[in-house]
Order: C-alpha cells, then sequence, then structure tokens
C-alpha cells in the first residue's frame, strides 16, 4: 500500500474512523472461459477467429474471452434481426411484447445480486452503487416501457406509430448494464429488433443478460449481442440497420453523424458533458456538499451528466470548501466489492491516463489542487477523489470531460453570471441548482443550456423523465414517452 500526502492546505482530518471490510462474495457469479457471439437465441463462435480478454481493473485479473466482431459477424447478427423483425415480432400483439419485457424485469430483479457483483467486478463501480442504482434503475427501466408497448397509439394519438425496423445499439463502459436497458427496453416496446455492442471493457453483464433473454423466452434473433472494440462499432454503423442509438464520447458520436449523414438512417446521440452544478449562497449548506459529492464521485466521476464544474457563490465560498475538503476526508477508495467502498477502481488504464493527463494539465495551468490523504492498493487503475481551486474558465479542466473523480471550482456573484458561466462550454447536458428560493429555480431552468437540469439534488434518474442533451452534447431523448420516438416511424394524419 502506498500513502498519498495531503497537498496544498490544512484542512483537518476528522478522527479516523476504521471500517472493517464488508467483502461481498463474487462466488454467485459463474464465469465461462470463452463466450461466443449471441446470435439468434445461441453463442456462435465469431467468423473473424478473433477473440480478447476483459479484465477487472481492481486487479487487472483476467476476466474472461470475448470475441471481436468482425464486419461479417456483425453483418450476420443484423441479418438475423431483419428475419426475426420479418417473421413475428413486428407482427406479434403489442401485449405480446408488454408480456416479454415484463419478464425481463422480473428476471432481473431476481437475478439482481448477480448481475449487480459482476457489474462492479467487470467495471470497478463499487458494489453499493450497482447494487442500489444499476440494478433497480435497469429493471424499471424493463418494467416502464412494458407498460408502454401495448399503447402507443395512445403515446402518439392521431400518428399511427409503426416500429423502424433493426435498431444498432452501441453502447459505453460506465453504466453497461443500465445503458443497455436505457436502449433495449424503448427498442423492443416499439416493435423493433436489436443489435447490441457493448464497449470493450465491461461487455460480461451484456452477456449474462443473454441468459435473461433466454429465461424469458424472447423469440431468437430479437435481441442480438455482439462483442468487439471501436471497429466493431464502426461496422455496425455502416450495416444494413434503420438507426443507430450511441452512447458514448463526442468524437466518435461526430464521426458516426457524418458516416451516417444522407443514408436515412435514424440517429440518436448522447455525448459527453461538462456540467455545473451552482451552489447559491441562500441553500442548505451540508445538503449542497452532499450533493457536489454525489455528482462528481458517484461512480468515480465516470458519469456523462457528472457535476464537474462546481460554481459557488462568492459569499459562501470559504465555509463551502472547508466543509467539502472535509467531505473528501471522509470517502473510502477502494475495493469495489466491499460494501463499505465510496469509489472503486478507473474503469481501464486508458481512462486513468486521460484522468492523469488533464490533471497534470490543471496544475500547470496554474490551479490549486486538493485530494485528501488516501491509501490506494497497488494493483488495478485507481484515482484519489481530487478538487481544484483558482481554476479560470479557459482551462482545460474546466473545458474538457475529464471523465473521472476530479471537481473544477469556480465562483459567481450574481444569476446572471452564473448562467453565462454555465452555459459557458461546447456541451449541454445537464445542470443543478442549488437554493432555496423556487423563484430562482425557474428563472435559472430557462437561461441554462442543459438538457437535464436537477434542483437541490443531482444524478436523480426515473425512466419516466426524458434524458438528453443539446448542443455537444447529442440530440434524442431516452426514458420517458420521449425514449420511444426515435425507435417509430409516423405515417401523420389529419386528425380527428
Ligand atoms: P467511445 O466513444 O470510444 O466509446 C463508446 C462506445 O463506442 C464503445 O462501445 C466503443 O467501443 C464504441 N466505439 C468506439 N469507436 C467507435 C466508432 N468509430 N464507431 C462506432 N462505435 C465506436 O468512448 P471511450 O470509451 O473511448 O471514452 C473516451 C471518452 O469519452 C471518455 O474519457 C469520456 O470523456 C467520454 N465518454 C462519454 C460517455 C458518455 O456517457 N457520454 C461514455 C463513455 C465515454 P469500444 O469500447 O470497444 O472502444
Amino acid at each position: 500500500m502506498t500513502e498519498l500526502e495531503q497537498r496544498g492546505d490544512r484542512t483537518p482530518t476528522p478522527t479516523a474512523w476504521e471500517y472493517a471490510s464488508a467483502p461481498e462474495s463474487r462466488e454467485i457469479v459463474k464465469l465461462d472461459e470463452r463466450y461466443g457471439l449471441f446470435v439468434g437465441g445461441e453463442f456462435v463462435e465469431p467468423r473473424s477467429g478473433e477473440y480478447y480478454a476483459t479484465i477487472n481493473p481492481a486487479t487487472e485479473e483476467p476476466l474472461a474471452e470475448l470475441p471481436q466482431a468482425g464486419p461479417e459477424d456483425v453483418a450476420l447478427a443484423v441479418r438475423i434481426a431483419r428475419e426475426a423483425f420479418a417473421n413475428g415480432w413486428s407482427a406479434a400483439a403489442p401485449v405480446e411484447r408488454a408480456k416479454y419485457l415484463y419478464r425481463i424485469a422480473r428476471i432481473l430483479q431476481e437475478r439482481s445480486r448477480e448481475f449487480a457483483v459482476l457489474e462492479s467486478l467487470n467495471g470497478g463501480k463499487p458494489i453499493r452503487e450497482s447494487r442500489d442504482v444499476d440494478l433497480p434503475l435497469a429493471a424499471a427501466h424493463f418494467f416502464y416501457y412494458a407498460g408502454w408497448a401495448d399503447k402507443l397509439e395512445y403515446a402518439f394519438p392521431n400518428r399511427r406509430p409503426k416500429p423502424l425496423g433493426v435498431a444498432g445499439q452501441i453502447i459505453p463502459w460506465n453504466f453497461p448494464l443500465l445503458m443497455l436497458a436505457w436502449k433495449i427496453a424503448p427498442a423492443l416496446a416499439a416493435g423493433n429488433t436489436v443489435v447490441l455492442k457493448p464497449a470493450e471493457t465491461t461487455p460480461l453483464t451484456a452477456l449474462l443478460f443473454c441468459d435473461v433473454l433466454r429465461q424469458a423466452e424472447l423469440p431468437p434473433g430479437v435481441v442480438n449481442i455482439i462483442t468487439g472494440d471501436g471497429a466493431t462499432g464502426a461496422a455496425l454503423v455502416k450495416s444494413d440497420v434503420d438507426k443507430i442509438a450511441f452512447t458514448g464520447s463526442t468524437e466518435v458520436g461526430k464521426a458516426i453523424q457524418r458516416e451516417l449523414a444522407g443514408t436515412g438512417k435514424k440517429l440518436t446521440l448522447e455525448l459527453g458533458g461538462k456540467a455545473a452544478n451552482i451552489i447559491f449562497d441562500d441553500c442548505a449548506l451540508d445538503q449542497a456538499v452532499e450533493g457536489i459529492v454525489n455528482g462528481i464521485y458517484f461512480n468515480q466521476g465516470h458519469v456523462c451528466c457528472a457535476g464537474s464544474r462546481l460554481l459557488v457563490q462568492e459569499s459562501i465560498y470559504e465555509p463551502l470548501i472547508e466543509k467539502l475538503k472535509r467531505r473528501l476526508t471522509t470517502l473510502r477508495v477502494g475495493d469495489p466489492l466491499d460494501k463499505n467502498t465510496d469509489l472503486g477502481a478507473i474503469n481501464s488504464r486508458q481512462q486513468l491516463e486521460k484522468i492523469e493527463e488533464l490533471v497534470a494539465a490543471g496544475t500547470e495551468e496554474g490551479a490549486e489542487i486538493y485530494q485528501p490523504p488516501c491509501r490506494l492498493p497497488e494493483k488495478g487503475y485507481w484515482f484519489v477523489p481530487t478538487v481544484f481551486t483558482n481554476v479560470a474558465q479557459s482551462y482545460r479542466i474546466a473545458q474538457e470531460e475529464i471523465f473521472g473523480p476530479v471537481l473544477s471550482v469556480l465562483t459567481f456573484r450574481t444569476p446572471d453570471e452564473a448562467v453565462e458561466k454555465a452555459n459557458n462550454t461546447p456541451y449541454g447536458l445537464s445542470a443543478g441548482v442549488w437554493t432555496e428560493k423556487g423563484s430562482r429555480i425557474l428563472w435559472m431552468a430557462q437561461r441554462l443550456e442543459a438538457g437535464v437540469i436537477w434542483a437541490n439534488t443531482y444524478n436523480r434518474f426515473d425512466p419516466a423523465s426524458p434524458f438528453g442533451g443539446y448542443k455537444e452534447s447529442g440530440f434524442g431523448r431516452e426514458g420517458g414517452r420521449h425514449g420511444l420516438e426515435p425507435y417509430l416511424d409516423f405515417a401523420e394524419t389529419s386528425g380527428g
């Protein structure tokens, strides 16, 4: 174990509480040494013949081997999905589709511990989060869209909704199962079939989900899951699908948009963010501190809507920063399977290097760094929760998405200035406002360029609530009735 030194200031450390470790057993998870591609309801060997290993980022231990799907594999999965669409699924009674979605939701609930442990093993996130957030929300999305499956005519009155066909879906590594649920549940409710590619580093819960599909007796070919890296994603974008739904980096989102321009294929993009979490001097300070911590350190900051820019009203800057630093000293970083852990492992070496590079840039540009004393395991990928103060708007740490446990603090005097600074970013995904005045919340919400604005809370999700961005954070909405629309075509009627 290495001890990191406290840097920068003399914030007192509260009396250290030693927690006995409380590890969740990983016995419940049974992994195969090698997996196939899930196509047509069974695992098949890749025609590419290539495999790669996925690891546990907390220990660097290999967990399983996965196929690297090539263009031929992608084409096969899309063809099978198209056959499943034509041979029954698109014509099935909507109530039948609802039945399968309910079954999937219930099985996810029944097997939630197994999924939560696997999510933490493969992705590095604390078990407390995968158990209490990812799994309940994933099941809730299937329940929610099961409810819509036979009510599309009511969701879109006078518009005669029709499914599109085959949806190609590409998801990232930060919420593997939850992003799968966000994508698959509305696509199936709307009557489409699916080919989904999970992220290269976190494919295992998607593969376990194939077992759920079989348990639910979903007709073969309705959902196909193919593993691989960015090249597999690119092949899926080029393939014969009717729609692409992508969540990931703005850079790849732009490349996909260029590729699809003029093809007539539908596209939704949920990309990066650099959210402002705005703290007014009349807020409940201790609650705000919890909201700030949840906003940026939840899932090690690997969250597109993370509150990574803290805007603090000048009059409360000092007491707030002191409380925040003190709170940081109580965060426990370590084994993701320990139920006491607040921050788990960084998802990959590549992501760790990106965080380290941006943190070095922050220091070089002149910001002041604070990291609490913290013991980090020797193996695996870790980063200490970090706060930067003295940050100028032009610094890279105030402009670029770090996607790690790193907070950049700026100040403001007036609500107008807060709005101007909050909107000074190419992104527009989310924002937080902390104030006791309801009128100010509404005033701010009208002016902030963000798809989601939380008031006196942060990182709250509900399947009934649409989520998505503006500007370089993408377009299209996931969740709610709005989340069905990108999976439907409409034959508009004249009214009535
Ligand atoms: P990517 O955008 O590369 O990955 C997202 C998904 O797209 C993955 O499944 C990835 O596959 C796939 N992909 C990669 N290249 C292509 C391509 N050319 N065509 C189609 N699909 C492709 O994100 P990274 O994992 O590289 O992360 C980089 C940065 O992106 C992060 O540091 C973070 O800032 C941001 N990010 C934002 C997310 C969000 O939710 N908004 C989520 C993840 C990252 P594979 O994993 O196999 O490479």
